[in-house]
């Protein structure tokens, strides 16, 4: 049997669907396009714009390849079955599975028994009262390469005034330090050098009921001493919860990248209390300083919302001071926009459409400086980079010509602060999975030129 997975949203779905994909080709299934799928999977976020009109419309489009193969059905999972549920059984008939995030465990399973049985239809939505641990689905599934992500929570308890995601994936459930960690050592066994934890706010890690009594501290000192494991990361962390011994790891873990993507939101206090965010500029600030003293080469991203309900032009005027501030080497930035639900939807002052992407356009542009500045300033320095695969761009030329050009070959990775890195090595042969010592030569746009030492 095969199936085909589809992923929309951010990392956490990735994740999922890569275990899935494992899980499921440890059950004898093969990956294939959608025109060769038994079983084509629709991993789904809520958090961008229209997201229920983006899933309608890709199920449009495989339902053509699903007509074509006979007993062939659809599963729609993540954020978006969960708030639709069984209506897609009604609206779409070759839909025959729904499961919410708590139900990713149990789908495998589920598409078996749907395969074997052509008028079930299943629905896995209710949120579960523990985390729910998954069976490892690595025995016989392809290694998860030199970079591989572990989650270590589901859900969130924070309800920011804007955000969809404690109603899509429910209540926040730390998993087990011992899974966790076992899971870690798997990975680095089957030849992970690099590990990000992800959780939505992985710096409440072990705060809710579902907790071992390990702190999130705890974890990343855990996970830092595998034998084997040369980078160690995380993501996302709400700095209203982060530990003065998570800012110490930063000095004192080698293995812990000196990265961390940081959500700011806003500069201004009054719009962080609208939103709920539970700090202000000034406790921000004071993180930023801590951080920056115990690994002062620390390079921080983060994320930012224009427009949000009632915003001002002085609010936003606090956002860029913000960000001169702090100077971010990288920002995700958003346009506010309603989710049906939230507390920011019933806010009864929007700002304008045009306001706020004008604002947009500003906050990039002030952004692309500071990237530049921190790009700029790599050029001259030796890098570890680990490698993750051809360059993109160059590889099709670098390898055309390798022989041509005495074997030399392009290559794509990330180095300690999280910049892409491409990497023109002197030998040929395949690097992927390997750390390079590279020297910059050249800082692009958003990413970084160099050469093998
Ligand atoms: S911390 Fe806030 S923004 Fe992040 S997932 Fe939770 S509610 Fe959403």
């Amino acid at each position: 049997m095969n199936f085909h997975i589809v992923t929309f949203g951010c990392q956490m779905n990735a994740n999922d669907s890569d275990w899935l994909a494992r899980a499921l080709i440890e059950r004898g299934f093969t990956p294939t396009g959608p025109e060769d799928a038994d079983v084509v999977i629709l991993n789904t976020c809520s958090v961008r714009e229209k997201p229920e009109l983006k899933v309608y419309s890709e199920l449009g489009r495989i339902k053509r390849f699903l007509d074509e193969r006979p007993g062939a059905f659809a599963a729609v999972g993540g954020c978006v079955a969960q708030q639709i549920g069984a209506g897609f059984f009604g609206r779409f008939p070759f839909v025959r599975l729904v499961f919410g995030t708590d139900g990713t465990a149990h789908a495998p399973r589920a598409i078996e028994r749907l395969l074997q049985e052509r008028d079930l239809r299943i629905s896995l939505i209710d949120f579960t009262a523990a985390y729910p641990e998954r069976d490892p689905a690595l025995d016989t599934a392809p290694a998860p390469g030199a970079q591989a992500f572990v989650t270590i929570m589901q859900g969130c308890d924070n309800y920011c005034a804007y955000c969809i995601v404690p109603y899509t994936r429910g209540r926040q459930k730390s998993r087990a330090a011992a899974a966790v960690l076992a899971e870690c050592r798997r990975l680095v066994e089957l030849g992970a050098r690099q590990i990000t934890l992800l959780g939505q706010n992985v710096n409440s890690y072990g705060l809710d009921k579902h907790g071992d009594g390990t702190t999130f501290a705890e974890l990343l000192r855990g996970v830092a001493a595998i034998d084997g494991l040369d980078r160690l990361r995380f993501t996302t962390s709400h700095p209203k919860d982060i530990a003065d011994e998570v800012i110490a790891a930063f000095g004192e873990l080698p293995t812990l990248c000196p990265h961390l993507h940081l959500p700011l939101q806003s500069g201004s206090d009054r719009i962080l209390k609208a939103m709920g965010r539970r700090y202000d500029m000034a406790r921000y600030l004071s993180i930023v300083e801590r951080l920056r003293a115990a690994r002062p080469d620390i390079a921080l991203g983060t994320d930012l919302i224009v427009g949000f309900p009632g915003e001002t032009d002085a609010d936003f005027e606090q956002t860029l001071d913000a960000m001169r501030t702090v100077r971010f080497e990288s920002s995700f930035s958003f346009r506010y926009s309603d989710r049906p639900g939230t507390r920011a939807a019933r806010l009864p002052v929007k700002v304008p459409e045009e306001v706020a992407a004008d604002r947009l356009l500003r906050l990039q542009a002030l952004q692309d400086g500071f990237t530049s500045e921190a790009l700029a300033h790599m050029v001259g320095r030796d890098i570890a980079v680990l490698v993750e695969g051809p360059s993109k761009k160059s590889a099709p030329n670098i390898h055309g010509r390798a022989a041509a050009t005495g074997g030399a070959t392009s290559w794509r990775g990330h180095d300690p602060y999280n910049h892409v890195v491409n990497v023109v090595c002197a030998a040929s042969g395949d690097r992927t999975g390997t750390t390079v010592r590279a020297h910059v030569r050249e800082a692009k746009k958003h990413s970084l030129l160099a050469t093998e030492r």
